[in-house]
């Protein structure tokens, strides 16, 4: 039943040149390309064949003609239902105003509802108003911001979605309406199925999805419809914990009917709000004098951990401000929970040995220190040399995993592997280059498996050689092959 594939003159990190045996969904045998091909073949028969029927049978061939052969790549924090949302919806990420966004907004079709998103108003000459954006549409609109902590809603759309105000809401508003935009239209099946599409030819062969759902519930629908192309972690809320408790969901347990694609994640807790929105939890102040807002006190958040420490759940805490990072790790060591923690943007320099003394993961978004970088300058002065501090969590010892959240950043690992290595856009000067990472670092974080006998066949090949390939090539990198188990769930060959 198992497909068994022959990968002919993989080129392997060393650069030496192999052909790479898969049966099972496993890695089997590589050996030197060419030398003893039908030896290799042999072996894949006789590891697998323990039936009599595969004994012997040929195996598929697939030529990678020199390609670079990588493990497949994983995204760590993913909100696949907006993801696949956004994709149809109107990107404001450019505007430098309100005024910016509501002039997109006045030539969009008025035949209807409208979603725009990705603004980031914090450097704004002036907050964006409710009578601006009802002169500009009469339809029902909503602007999303790009780290989704606000929501620019008109009168229209507020009375569309039942909610208790319209014009900017903030934090717990904003994800309100996100819940209520999302209850309109549940699990948009087929944009998942085409975002996952999108993401396999990116070289993506897992995700973990911390989407504001009942994510395993949505996954076990998506993959009976056929949506089959990604593995999944699918986290939860607090609102779920009693139930995925009583249900003994622990990390990592199969969710049964999905092939074996899905299995439970984390509980995610987000215990701050985000730096565009001036709710990120720090130890300074900001220029207004706050210091952003702990949405989860330390005692209820270390009562979360130690529940979900005690049904064998791992935790996956939002904490970007220094602060929150830092209540997040005591909340750790003192439940001995595991996880991760979320986006930790900013950290203090104390802090950084904790992550691997507690075996906490930094799961981080590269990206967002290139859509942030002015604003952190503005909102961090004389801090951000310790802002998305990648080098100095590797250097501390800290287990480190890529991601996007998307939609806030696309769901594409090379993205947030070139942001990781160059801290730079286009042409820009590089952002505190002593906190990169080298690309095999940062494909390392992006990773689950390692190319040797075993390992899982989720393997991706690559027409260029990412060590070398500039800025430009590195951050669009052409994925020709993506297997899955060693399925193939994308060909540009
Ligand atoms: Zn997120």
């Amino acid at each position: 039943m198992d497909a068994r594939v022959l990968l002919t003159d993989a080129r392997l990190p060393d650069g030496s040149v192999a052909d790479v045996a898969l049966g099972g969904g496993r890695i089997l045998a590589i050996r030197p390309a060419g030398a003893d091909r039908r030896g290799t073949v042999d072996a894949i028969a006789g590891t697998t064949g323990t039936a009599g029927a595969a004994r012997g049978a040929s195996p598929r061939i697939v030529a990678l003609d020199g390609r670079w052969l990588r493990p497949g790549l994983w995204d760590a924090h993913v909100h696949v239902a907006q993801w696949a949302r956004s994709r149809g919806q109107l990107d404001v990420s450019g505007a430098a105003s309100a005024a910016d966004v509501c002039a997109a907004l006045a030539v969009a079709p008025e035949d209807g509802p409208l979603i725009a998103a990705g603004f980031r108003w914090a450097g704004w000459p002036s907050p964006p108003t409710l009578a601006a954006l009802d002169a500009a549409r009469a339809a029902p609109t909503v602007a999303l911001s790009g780290d989704l902590h606000s929501a620019w809603v008109n009168s229209a759309a507020a009375a569309a979605l039942r909610l208790p105000r319209a014009g900017l809401l903030v934090e717990g508003d904003a994800f309100l309406a996100q819940r209520r935009l999302a209850g309109i239209d549940p699990d948009p099946i087929r944009g998942v199925d085409g975002a996952a599409r999108a993401a396999a030819t990116r070289g993506v062969v897992g995700i973990v999805d911390l989407e504001f759902a009942d994510n395993a519930t949505a996954w076990s629908a998506r993959v009976a419809d056929g949506v089959d192309l990604l593995r999944v972690e699918a986290g939860f809320y607090p609102d779920l914990l009693d139930a995925r408790i009583a249900a003994g969901a622990t990390t990592g347990a199969d969710v049964p009917g999905t092939r074996g694609l899905v299995r439970h994640g984390p509980l995610k807790v987000i215990s701050d709000g985000s730096l565009n929105s001036r709710t990120a939890h720090c130890l300074d102040p900001y220029d207004d004098g706050s210091r952003g807002v702990q949405n989860v006190a330390p005692e209820q958040l270390a009562a979360l951990l130690a529940r979900a420490r005690a049904a064998g759940i791992r935790a996956a805490v939002h904490a970007l401000g220094d602060a929150a990072v830092r209540i997040a790790l005591d909340a750790f060591a003192a439940t001995g929970a595991r996880g991760t923690i979320e986006h930790a943007q900013l950290i203090a320099d104390a802090d950084l040995p904790r992550f691997a003394a507690l075996g906490v993961t930094a799961s981080v978004q590269p990206a967002h220190a290139l859509d942030d970088r002015e604003v952190a300058a503005r909102l961090w002065p004389g801090r951000t040399g310790r802002a998305f501090p990648l080098r100095s969590l590797l250097d501390a010892g800290a287990r480190v995993a890529l991601g996007s959240d998307a939609p806030v950043a696309p769901l594409d690992p090379w993205v947030a592997i070139a942001a990781a290595v160059h801290r730079a856009d286009g042409d820009d000067a590089p952002w505190h280059p002593e906190q990169s990472l080298t690309v095999a670092e940062a494909l390392a974080c992006s990773a689950r498996s390692r190319l040797a006998p075993g390992g899982p066949a989720d393997l991706i090949a690559l027409d260029a050689d990412p060590v070398i390939a500039d800025r430009a090539t590195l951050r669009a990198m052409p994925v020709a092959l993506t297997l899955l188990g060693g399925r193939v769930t994308h060909d540009a060959r």
